[in-house]
């Protein structure tokens, strides 16, 4: 049965339907029985736990956001509880899902044609098949609207594609990848379906991370990949159709930066009810208090703006620039939040054991994924100004 956390002070959780509870309840039980009890050794090792990704897939984590493939209707409120419990026990985890059904299952989604979405969503769903997304290049982040300089040029009933990608998540087991690349004719950046074995395509893993390291990232070089017309994304004809995809998952960052917050005040709460310094728990000093109170401020403060903004998902409402203040605005609290945790527990919030250590880190690469904070903030600045301040 599906108990609220603690954490969730207001009980928002309330919110949802009883089948969406449960199925929160699956994903919880899952990650507190198979995902918690490694994910410090493998975030450690620099290594992904692969032998989870059926199971966790059997979850129906990946399933919900759409029609092919969800086992039950359900609110975007709910998908976004589910970002936020899994990040609340694991960040890699989570980003593990938000790439598969975030960025891989919502391309395909969002710009695919239906033949396309039939085809690709419910392998995805099940783990039949791993993706990766590659929009990102070495010299191209946040100015990837108009900056990317990998190129797809049309030959026939063929793509012939050129470049290279860094920061991919998941693309050093994935099966297929996602490659946005300029159209040579139109200017134009168009989605492609690239499975990771054609020739011409190789990924190398980017080591030494101190953020998410259980995430495999990796740079991708492209030398006259060739794909067939039939895995050009349909409906993906300029950055606009990318930037769709992206307003969804911003939201998921959003709520999975939630989760981190949770993971870290749920480490310092059970660490200052132990820990004893001038002869009692450091939980009944009242700056210790004045520390937890606020990180629950900022965690309570953060689920209000995303249920909205998912709720404005639902109702058809939901803007980029609505996405984008969510974005910005919760990673930034939960920066705030994961490093007054990590302070609450003096030294040992720096080490592994004590799981504060690793969300504080993680913390680090769900604040610049998906949009830096300037960029967030900068497309909501031209909504708020109408003037557009990128360049
Ligand atoms: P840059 O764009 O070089 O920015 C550097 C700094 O300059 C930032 O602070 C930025 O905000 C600032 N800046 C840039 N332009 C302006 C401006 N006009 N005004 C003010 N400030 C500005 N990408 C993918 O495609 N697929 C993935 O799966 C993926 N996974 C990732 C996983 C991790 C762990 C990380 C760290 C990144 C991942 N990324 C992925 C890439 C990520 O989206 C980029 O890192 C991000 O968009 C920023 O780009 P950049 O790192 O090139 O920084």
């Amino acid at each position: 049965t599906f108990e609220p956390l603690t954490s969730d002070f207001y009980g928002f959780s309330s919110l949802l339907s009883e089948q969406e509870r449960e199925a929160l309840q699956t994903i919880r039980d899952f990650m507190e029985h198979e995902v918690r009890p490694i994910a410090n050794e493998y975030w450690e090792k620099g290594e992904f736990p692969l032998h989870l990704v059926k199971g966790f897939l059997a979850t129906d984590a990946a399933r919900f956001a759409w029609p092919e493939t969800a086992p039950f209707e359900n609110s975007a409120v709910f998908r976004g509880m589910a970002a936020m419990e899994m990040s609340r026990v694991d960040a890699s985890t989570a980003t593990f899902i938000g790439v598969q059904e975030g960025l891989v299952m919502g391309t395909i989604g969002v710009t695919g044609s239906q033949e396309q979405r039939d085809e690709w969503l419910p392998k995805l769903a099940s783990g039949e098949v791993t993706g990766a997304f590659g929009l990102t290049e070495p010299l191209s982040g946040s100015d990837s609207a108009r900056g990317l300089r990998t190129t797809a040029r049309r030959e026939g009933d063929e793509w012939v594609i050129n470049g290279a990608k860094r920061w991919i998540g998941n693309a050093t087991f994935s099966d297929i990848t996602i490659i946005w690349a300029k159209d040579e004719a139109d200017g134009q950046v168009k989605g492609f379906i690239v499975p990771t074995s054609t020739p011409g395509y190789t990924a190398t893993k980017i080591e030494r991370k101190i953020s998410l390291r259980a995430v495999q990232n990796a740079d991708i070089t492209l030398e006259n990949v060739r794909v067939p017309e039939l895995l050009r994304l349909q409906n993906a004809n300029s950055f606009r159709d990318t930037a769709r995809v992206l307003r969804l998952t911003r939201a998921q960052v959003a709520w999975s930066s939630i989760g981190v917050a949770m993971g870290a005040y749920e480490g310092a709460v059970k660490y200052a009810k132990e820990r004893e310094q001038f002869g009692k728990p450091i939980a009944s000093h009242q700056l210790i208090q004045d520390h937890l109170a606020r990180c629950l401020g900022n965690i309570t403060a953060s689920i209000a703006m995303c249920v909205r903004v998912s709720q404005m998902l639902d109702e058809g409402t939901q803007r980029d620039e609505h996405s984008a203040l969510a974005k910005g605005f919760c990673t930034a609290r939960m920066r705030e939040t994961v490093a007054w945790a990590r302070e609450a527990m003096g030294g040992n919030g720096i080490v592994l054991d004590y799981e504060v250590a690793r969300f504080f880190a993680d913390a680090e690469a769900l604040y610049s994924y998906e949009g830096t904070h300037e960029m967030n903030a900068l497309i909501v600045g031209r909504a708020i100004t109408g003037v557009n301040a990128f360049v």
